[in-house]
């Protein structure tokens, strides 16, 4: 499986999705991230956000991809997805994850809009939560027991937001995964909104002659 992550902001993709992303890695997936901005409008040097970015990839197992955009005036029409679909087709991932549309960053809209019009033909397209997004209802959850600490490693990585100014808050992230699996039916969850999904039970790898056998056993 191949799996392309879209953020707006370095640490965006780790902390929607960060955790999934580390099960993709352990079960042999490819697993790729697009950056739309080096975030340099934050407080710290855009420089140092680079770093921290390429530092969080390498400790994932991840690709990382810059879509070299103005950090506050990320578009969201015909530049960004062509950017988008650029990454899309040198990775050929078909699973795609991205911000939720509705956010009170106006990156985090426009990174979602664009990468649901570029990941128009991916099987799979799966929303994330930020602190900024509003009305969240995921509705696929995904089991991460065992990934959260790895998570928040990923989210050290950068250290301008978490350690130094405080803009990222690792035990709020790790009770989300708590309560995200509390209401999932599990221990540790990352939860997303679906655009869309393919529920693969392995109908197009069975002959016409094994479809009607299967048809006689189970009538
Ligand atoms: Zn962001």
């Amino acid at each position: 499986m191949r799996v392309l992550a879209v953020g707006a902001h370095p640490d965006d993709i780790e902390l929607g999705c960060g955790a999934t992303l580390l099960a993709h890695i352990a079960r042999g997936h490819e697993v790729s991230m697009l950056v739309m901005t080096t975030g340099e409008q934050g407080p710290q040097m855009a420089r140092s956000r680079t770093h921290e970015q390429e530092d969080a990839a390498k400790l994932l197992g991840a690709n990382l991809f810059w879509g070299n955009f103005e950090d506050g005036a990320v578009p969201e029409g015909r530049t960004a997805v062509g950017s988008i679909e650029a990454v899309l087709k040198e990775t050929g991932a078909d699973v795609v994850y991205t911000h939720a549309s509705r956010d009170t960053h106006q990156d985090h809209r426009a990174t979602a809009v664009a990468t649901l019009a570029a990941a128009r033909r991916a099987t799979t397209v799966l929303q994330y939560e930020s602190p900024s997004t509003i009305g969240f209802v995921p509705t696929i959850f995904v089991d991460v027991d065992g990934y959260v600490e790895g998570k928040l490693a990923l989210l050290r990585a950068h250290g301008s937001q978490v350690e130094r100014n405080g803009l990222v808050d690792l035990e709020a992230i790790e009770a989300q995964a708590r309560y995200r699996g509390f209401t999932a039916r599990m221990r540790f969850a990352e939860g997303f909104m679906c655009e869309r999904m393919q529920f693969d039970l392995g109908a197009h790898r069975m002959t016409p002659e094994q479809e009607l056998l299967l048809l006689n056993q189970t009538h």
